[in-house]
């Protein structure tokens, strides 16, 4: 298995780098005290394809690979988290299951203004009293009394991404209570279709610059051709999304590591304790070198996961298995950071202080930490 980053992606990485560097830094610490969602920032990212990472350029994608996207998000997060899921939940949520399970009509007309950076996508499972448990989704599709040919959707989505700024919203629904996982399916919704709309912005801890909010549905018609995949595959194929969904956030947890490892690394060389360097101290060392082979460790992991997707395998399990590692060391190595940085670490003039808010949502967004213990050992136990 050759899963080693080739030259072309040391340039991609070396030009994110250097957008994040220059489009995003100046800004991290003002979008993140106002909780600002850079809708100025996104005909930029589109520029350099990084809101169709991963789709074909028939639909206005950039074509890379799932491993290019891991590049990607990892050089958005080792600056600004809150960025990296912005790009991941429009990427790996919503324009992917449109992807993967949208008609050719559905991709010509949704998927390509996504990939093209020319709408935000947003993607709805989650409720108020179902995140880890969503097949128990109370927000519920009929077919309307006088057209069968118009869905109605009512409930409500909780903790959506990019809820108040998205243009296009994936929303899973119950469509037959009756048939539990398999009565379940997704439609697609246009921001302005009468009876979506946003409810509460989410006043969070961390990744404050990505938008995070209810979603109101109301008697929402939604034309029978926005119902995207088979009539009670939306549970199921919600499941192939997230498997590559996973990835990504690892890759995000993997860069938010880097940039943590970074800053306290620099801090380390620079900050004097008993007239020496506190990284002459055999303390601060330990950590440093800890840090640097977690991260390396969940690079791996994650860089096999999205080797193995890329060729077309399965990969719930490798996904879970990076998902978990590189969120866990990463809550780690912001914790480390803050530690390095002493009182510096506490206060916002050093970016110790933000990683170790962002990283949280890493061990849950997406699947908790103990929701991917128990897919992990699912996957084992079905296998053995
Ligand atoms: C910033 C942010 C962005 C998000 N973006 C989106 C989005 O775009 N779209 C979307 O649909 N959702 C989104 N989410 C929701 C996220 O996926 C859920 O918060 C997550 O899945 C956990 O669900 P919950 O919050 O309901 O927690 P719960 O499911 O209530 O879990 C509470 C605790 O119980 C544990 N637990 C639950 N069940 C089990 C079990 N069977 N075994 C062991 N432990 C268990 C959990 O691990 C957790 O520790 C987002 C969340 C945040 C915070």
């Amino acid at each position: 298995m050759d899963f080693r980053p080739t030259e072309e992606q040391a340039l991609l990485r070396r030009t994110v780098r250097e957008f994040a560097e220059t489009e995003i830094r100046p800004h991290v610490r003002e979008w993140d005290q106002t909780q600002h969602f850079p809708a100025e920032l996104m005909p930029k990212l589109a520029a350099l394809g990084l809101l169709g990472i991963q789709f074909p350029e028939r639909y206005g994608g950039a074509a890379m690979s799932a491993l290019d996207y891991c590049i990607c998000i990892e050089e958005l997060a080792r600056v600004d988290p809150a960025i990296a899921l912005s790009v991941a939940a429009h990427n790996g949520l919503c324009a992917s299951h449109i992807a993967l399970f949208g008609t050719e009509a559905q991709k010509t007309k949704f998927l390509t203004p996504l990939a093209r950076g020319e709408k935000v996508g947003a993607w709805g499972l989650t409720e108020s009293t179902s995140g880890s448990d969503a097949a128990g989704m109370r927000t519920q599709a009929t077919r309307d009394g006088h057209d069968d040919n118009v869905w109605v959707l009512n409930g409500s989505k909780t903790f959506t991404t990019h809820g108040r700024v998205g243009d296009v919203f994936v929303i899973m629904a119950v469509t037959d209570r009756a048939a539990g996982t398999k009565g379940i399916s997704a439609f697609i919704v246009e921001k302005g279709t009468p009876g979506i709309s946003p409810g509460k912005k989410e006043d969070k801890l961390g990744m404050r610059a990505s938008d995070t909010s209810e979603v109101l549905l109301e008697n929402c018609r939604v034309p029978g051709d926005q119902l995207l995949g088979e009539a009670g595959q939306g549970f199921v194929n919600t499941m192939q999304v997230l498997d590559a969904g996973r990835i990504g956030i690892a890759a995000l947890a993997v860069g938010l590591a880097q940039g943590a490892y970074e800053a306290e690394l620099r801090y380390a060389k620079e900050r004097t304790s008993f007239g020496k360097t506190i990284s002459t101290f055999q303390a601060i060392q330990w950590k440093l070198a800890d840090a640097a082979v977690r991260i390396e460790g969940a690079r791996w992991l994650t860089y096999r996961a999205a080797y193995l997707k890329g060729q077309g395998a399965r990969t719930t399990l490798e996904s879970s298995m990076a998902k978990l590692y590189a969120s866990e060391i990463a809550v780690k190595v912001a914790d480390d950071c803050v530690q390095i940085h002493g009182g510096y670490g506490f206060v916002k003039d050093y970016p110790a202080e933000k990683f170790f808010r962002d990283v949280k949502l890493t061990t849950i967004g997406e699947g908790t930490s103990e929701i991917q213990r128990l897919v992990i050992a699912r996957q084992l136990l079905s296998r053995s």
